[in-house]
């Protein structure tokens, strides 16, 4: 029988860098398979449904959340984010190993399933940059930017619940961190 495929978890603050370094990781990472979460809030610019999300309405949120159909799921800045159970179910059968991206709420619901999981917080290098990369995206408004600035300091103060603490200085230089640190787990179960 196949092995089964270990989930590898990432969270930082909204702004940290996660998407810019967790797409980076995907592609050094080719065999990674990625689960796109579920999401009511409404796509950016570029986002595309289905590749950065599945964008759902709240009723259908809710329905699968009542159907038992999600893994995990928060309630973030007004909008509810998830994991869908049978794509993340299904993938570690098949033996993938299965890359995430969500917040810190999300991810303690899944240490609890899964504490075998290995748990990877992204640190801004300071709260002035992370700040300063939330205003350059220049996608959310101030009351936004504000509102994920706050929740920033209560998700930083969790950092330590995690495996490994990557901080975001450069994009290139923490997705090869991160690389690393999936390359040397997969080693040791290769070899235990
Ligand atoms: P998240 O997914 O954590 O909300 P993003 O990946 O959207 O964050 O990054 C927020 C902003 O910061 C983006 O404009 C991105 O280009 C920029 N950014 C990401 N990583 C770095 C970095 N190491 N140095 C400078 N800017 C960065
Ligand atoms: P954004 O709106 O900036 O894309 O994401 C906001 C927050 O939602 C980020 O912290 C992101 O990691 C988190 N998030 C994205 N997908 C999920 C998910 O499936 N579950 C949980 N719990 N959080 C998620």
């Amino acid at each position: 029988m196949a092995r089964r495929g270990r989930i590898f978890v990432l969270s930082a603050p909204s702004g940290a860098g996660k998407s810019t370094v967790g797409a980076r990781v995907r592609q050094m990472l080719p065999d990674l398979a990625y689960s796109v979460s579920l999401t009511t809030r409404p796509p950016r610019p570029g986002e595309r449904d289905g590749v950065d999300y599945h964008f759902v309405s709240r009723q259908e949120f809710q329905h699968r959340i009542a159907a038992g159909e999600m893994a995990e799921w928060a309630e973030i800045y007004g909008n509810l984010y998830g994991t869908s159970a049978k794509v993340l179910q299904e993938t570690l059968e098949e033996g993938r190993d299965l890359f995430l991206d969500i917040d810190v709420e999300g991810a303690a619901q899944l240490r609890r399933r899964f504490p075998d999981g290995v748990f990877i917080f992204l640190e801004p290098p300071s709260l002035a940059e992370l700040e300063r990369r939330l205003r350059a995206r220049g996608t959310e408004d101030e009351a936004t930017i504000q509102r994920r600035l706050a929740r920033a300091a209560s998700e930083l103060a969790q950092a330590h619940l995690y495996d490994h603490r990557v901080v975001n200085d450069q994009v290139e230089r923490a997705a090869a961190e991160i690389v690393e640190i999936i390359r040397r787990d997969r080693a040791r179960r290769a070899s235990a």
